[in-house]
């Protein structure tokens, strides 16, 4: 069912080589992974590769469109292999964990933007900041251990009560 990297690579015109398979491998197996985990990932099964490289190999997946590149306010850049849904992230605001979550109405851009200034307008990117259920769970525990250290990456005023 799953297709054979080295023919998504040719099928995009890139020329296969192991570093490439490597990369779109360990990128399939880990959504929303940073290229440091990326390097480590190809390492364990290639061998030696330089972090540029890895940035190199990514930077070529991406603009040929197997991969795709999500950066989070205050993250490091995060790679996918869903690709060309238009899909948007939840990502939690105390320990960075990313998930997918689908298009919020219909198809891509799937939101409408209030004035489109003349743009022709193919894609929305949202991210849905908060906390995700084990943060939650773990902020409504009774315990007087520290509370988790917060992430909050964006510029709204901190509201939750300690
Ligand atoms: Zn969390
Ligand atoms: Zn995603």
């Amino acid at each position: 069912m799953a297709p054979d990297p080295a023919d998504l690579l040719r099928q995009r015109g890139i020329q296969v080589t192991a570093q490439r398979l490597a990369v779109l491998r360990a990128v399939t197996g880990r959504p929303h992974t940073t290229a440091d985990a990326v390097a480590e990932a190809v390492r364990a099964e290639i061998g030696a590769i330089s972090l540029q490289s890895v940035y190199d190999a990514l930077g070529i997946l991406v603009a040929q469109g197997l991969l795709r590149r999500i950066q989070p306010a205050g993250s490091p850049a995060l790679f996918e292999d869903r690709v060309g849904d238009n899909h948007h992230h939840l990502i939690c605001q105390i320990c960075g964990r990313v998930v997918d979550v689908d298009c919020a109405i219909g198809s891509a851009p799937c939101l409408m933007a209030a004035d489109d200034m003349g743009y022709e307008i193919d894609q929305a990117e949202v991210a849905y900041w908060g906390r995700c259920p084990d943060c939650l769970a773990q902020a409504r525990a009774p315990s007087d251990s520290e509370s988790p250290k917060r992430r909050r990456r964006n510029n709204q005023p901190a509201t939750r009560p300690e």
